[in-house]
């Protein structure tokens, strides 16, 4: 396929150019200008459009895709912790197969729609364990989404549910090795609710398939006290005596280690994941993004996986509590979620380059000013909006077309997701 007419653009460092793309199969493998059509090849007009890298979202949770509008606990929570108990750990542990599905292709339609064509997800349903991420990887590839996916592993529900995570981690981990669109990792809750044994059997599996672990860190100052409490070192001293901190770690909230520990995170060249507006939204406190290097990237954390809503919060909170003289580049996130990507699946994503991931946005973006590689932090935040992304490929397939996911019918897929989330919710109350 040939991609004629736009100009391309790579997020960070900034760049623009006019150039044709050729795309084979998944990858991108021709770059240029005027490259003229092969016999037998599509050619698409794009011309006068912006042609942007899919964006990555670097950690989310699809199985909560259908708590929208859900009625509020009976009482408010307390803290964080407890509002775990009473909100999050109700609706997952209400999740059977039929609304993983449902819930994963929910978040795998909202994630095309906003350019998103990588999902790094972090898995639950404890009373639907075995083979639920192969439910995920369904549900995403019918949309036609990338998928880095992890069973959610936690001594909250007993010895038996751990083990269960364990191995659907470990199956799935064998399972997707080659595959060109799917990944996994080694899924794990967060410090407090993982016993050492629980760490120790998650450090095995990180090192027999050399795989990261994707795990929440220090996103509320419960994890932190009850980690000194129960085992009397810092989260990360744990991570590291049982061999999770390592360079393929996904290191997600961050928002209360210390100096000395983002520090220790940045030399073990973990990666980090900022995620603003669920922060924000459960009042946990700012993550110190300024201090989280060069391996940070934006996650939703289950909110729609809308990457340049993220990009805003992310950089209108830097903005406040940094001021204007220390200007944070929130655009750098955005480009850390492609090099995540390419980490994870062994191929440049994000530079539109021959021999690069073919995932990419058209965007039909008219601005009033002009946009050079110099002001395109700021178009990219006061500008873009997913309304304006005409055209979506993932992995050399186009997953929406005219703004519309193109696999799958999204009529009927609210139309299920509707009826499902209401008896959902009755199952919660009960
Ligand atoms: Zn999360």
């Amino acid at each position: 396929m040939l991609l004629k007419g736009a100009t391309l653009v790579r997020i960070d460092p900034p760049a623009l150019e006019r150039a044709d793309l050729r795309v084979a199969g998944d990858t991108i493998v021709g770059r240029g200008p005027r490259l003229r059509p092969r016999a037998g090849e599509a050619v698409v007009d794009v011309k006068g459009r912006l042609i942007l890298p899919g964006l990555v979202c670097a950690h989310t949770h699809g199985y909560s895709a259908l708590s929208r509008g859900m009625p509020a606990p009976p009482a408010s929570p307390r803290s964080f912790a407890d509002m775990l108990a009473r909100v999050w750990w109700t609706l997952d542990q209400a999740l059977d197969e039929e609304t993983v599905y449902c819930s994963a292709l929910v978040a795998a339609v909202e994630a095309v729609r906003a350019g998103t064509t990588t999902l790094i997800d972090h898995h639950s349903s404890p009373n639907a364990i075995p083979g639920s991420l192969d439910i995920v990887r369904e549900a995403l590839g019918a949309v036609g989404v990338r998928g880095v996916l992890c069973y959610e592993v936690t001594d909250r529900g007993g010895a038996r549910r751990r083990d269960a995570g364990l191995a659907e981690n470990d199956r799935f981990l064998s399972a997707t090795r080659s595959d060109p669109q799917m990944r996994g990792l080694v899924g794990a809750h967060a410090s407090f609710t993982l016993g050492d044994s629980s760490l120790a059997a998650l450090g095995d599996l990180v090192r027999y398939h050399g795989a990261g672990i994707h795990m929440h860190v220090a996103e509320a100052t419960d994890d932190v006290r009850r980690t000194e409490r129960a085992h009397g070192c810092g989260i990360l001293d744990r991570l590291d005596r049982h061999g999770l901190l390592n360079e393929r770690a996904v290191l997600v909230h961050g928002v209360h280690l210390s100096d000395a520990d983002l520090a220790r995170a940045r030399g073990a060249s973990a990666w980090l994941v900022h995620n603003p507006r669920s922060n924000m939204n459960n009042a946990v406190g700012r993550a110190r993004i300024e201090r989280f290097g060069a391996r940070a990237a934006l996650g939703a954390d289950g909110w729609p996986a809308d990457m340049l809503a993220e990009l805003r919060f992310a950089h209108f909170r830097a903005r406040e509590h940094l001021g204007p003289r220390r200007p944070f580049p929130a655009t750098s996130l955005l480009e850390g979620g492609q090099r995540l990507a390419s980490a994870l699946f062994g191929m440049p994503f994000g530079t539109l380059e021959p021999g690069s991931a073919a995932d990419l946005i058209v965007a039909d973006y008219v601005s009033p000013t002009p946009v050079t590689a110099g002001n395109l932090a700021a178009h990219l935040v006061a500008g873009l909006q997913p309304a304006m992304f005409r055209r979506v490929m993932a992995a050399g397939r186009w997953v929406c077309l005219d703004g519309v996911p193109a696999n799958v019918n999204v009529e009927a897929v609210y139309e299920r997701a509707s009826r499902l989330a209401a008896s959902l919710w009755r199952r919660m109350r009960g």
